[in-house]
């Protein structure tokens, strides 16, 4: 008998398992709007431009591939501290950040998870709901208790910040809170600068402490902009902790480029930190990979090539905008009589459309158009060739 005979099959991935189903479907005119990766105007992943000047400029001086250090790259680890935290930072300036370079977002809140949970156990770990699906296996998996706060407000097409007020003020000290510092996934909705204020006041009042997820800082309304929660956080000599993603940003999602900061008291805490957060890198995988650090560090460090980056990110920014507005446009003129501006007051690669699971299985199986069943479509893989089909489809199945 097989000592694995006992093995149950794990569960799909809901979103990798879309994947399958689109890859399968013959039809030529299927859309993918399921897993959120950012497709150009050709509905292609982008290389961009200063990515490739980077890796030019590398590869012109090949060096070899020892190990880095446990806790990566370290011109990568300071220009991610800086792209977080901005050039005002207290917490930087006084050398209390503990950082390390991590396998893209998700390994910066793995590490980051597994070091809160030594520290205390017995902490429950609050997520919004809805929230990105991974995060609730990822503490889970840490070994959390994990609870949700109220976020989204269907009915009010928004954020329930009342009850989300009313939900953190039952954490108890010491309970960790996931918040996403911009373009929220799955809902697009973002809190407004006055709302993340009052959230500080209460984490602040009650021990809380705040686990922000940034994966999408430049989509929303720009890199300082869309870090500034963090950033607030900063300015009020919280501790706290960050996860940063680049994955996004530079369109590198298969390089793991990430990152994840720890906001300590003082420098000497901040160094008991990073010895700690090291230990469950060593641990887990070691250290990390070379080539999409050195890829963004050179970006990073070179104004020429920051200046070109920040101007592709703002070129995928403002076509995510553009492709909200004409899916709004193309929906009214369609005849859709519901209010729909929400579909441009959310934020990032996705729009939570409001529709039912039955409405999102339609669009699967009668139009070839592909979303989650929560009602998430990705509109960073809009284009002008897929939106007019994307739009009619959605107007046949809410009418
Ligand atoms: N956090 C959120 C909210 C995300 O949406 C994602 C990616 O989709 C991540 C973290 C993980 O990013 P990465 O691909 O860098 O691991």
């Amino acid at each position: 008998m097989s000592v694995f005979a006992a093995v149950t099959l794990a569960p799909r991935d809901p979103i990798l398992g879309l994947n399958e189903q689109f890859n399968a479907d013959t039809r030529a005119d299927k859309v993918n709007l399921g897993v959120g990766v950012y497709t150009d105007a050709q509905g292609k992943l982008p290389l961009l431009a200063s990515v490739q000047a980077a890796e030019a400029r590398l590869a012109a001086s090949p060096a070899p591939r020892g190990y880095l250090p446990i806790d990566g790259f370290a011109a990568y680890v300071a220009a991610a501290q800086k792209q977080v935290f901005g050039t005002q930072s207290a917490a930087l300036a006084a050398r209390r950040v503990a950082s390390l370079q991590a396998l893209g977002g998700t390994g910066a809140l793995k590490v980051g998870a597994d070091f809160l949970h030594r520290l205390n156990p017995k902490a429950t770990v609050w997520i919004s709901d809805p929230s990105w699906e991974n995060h609730r296996a990822l503490f889970s998996n840490a070994g959390f208790e994990v609870q949700t706060y109220a976020y989204y407000d269907a009915q009010g097409q928004g954020i329930a910040f009342n009850a989300l007020l009313a939900d953190l003020g039952r954490a108890k000290a010491g309970d960790v809170v996931v918040l996403h510092a911009c373009c929220h996934n799955p809902t697009g909705y973002d809190l407004t600068q006055e709302q993340w204020q009052a959230v500080i006041a209460l984490l602040q009042a009650r021990d809380l402490v705040p686990f922000m997820d940034m994966a999408y800082q430049g989509f929303g309304q720009g890199l300082d902009a869309d870090a500034y929660a963090v950033r607030a956080l900063d300015a009020a000599g919280m501790s706290f902790v960050v996860a940063s993603s680049f994955s996004k940003s530079f369109s590198l999602y298969g390089e793991r480029v990430g990152s994840l900061h720890v906001v300590s008291q003082d420098a000497e805490e901040a160094s008991r930190v990073l010895s700690q957060i090291k230990v469950t890198a060593r641990t887990t995988y070691s250290n990390p990979p070379t080539h999409g650090a050195k890829v963004v560090a050179t970006v990073l460090g070179d104004d020429a090539l920051r200046a070109q980056w920040e101007q592709e990110l703002a070129g995928m920014r403002d076509r995510i905008a553009q492709m909200r507005a004409g899916l709004r446009e193309a929906l009214e003129a369609a005849g859709v009589r519901q209010n729909l501006d929400f579909i441009t007051r959310q934020q990032g690669m996705f729009s939570y459309s409001g529709l039912s699971a039955a409405q999102m299985q339609r669009l699967r199986t009668e139009f070839g158009v592909y979303g989650v069943d929560s009602g998430r479509l990705c509109v960073a893989a809009l284009n002008s060739g897929n939106l007019p089909r994307v739009a009619a489809a959605v107007a046949a199945v809410l009418q």
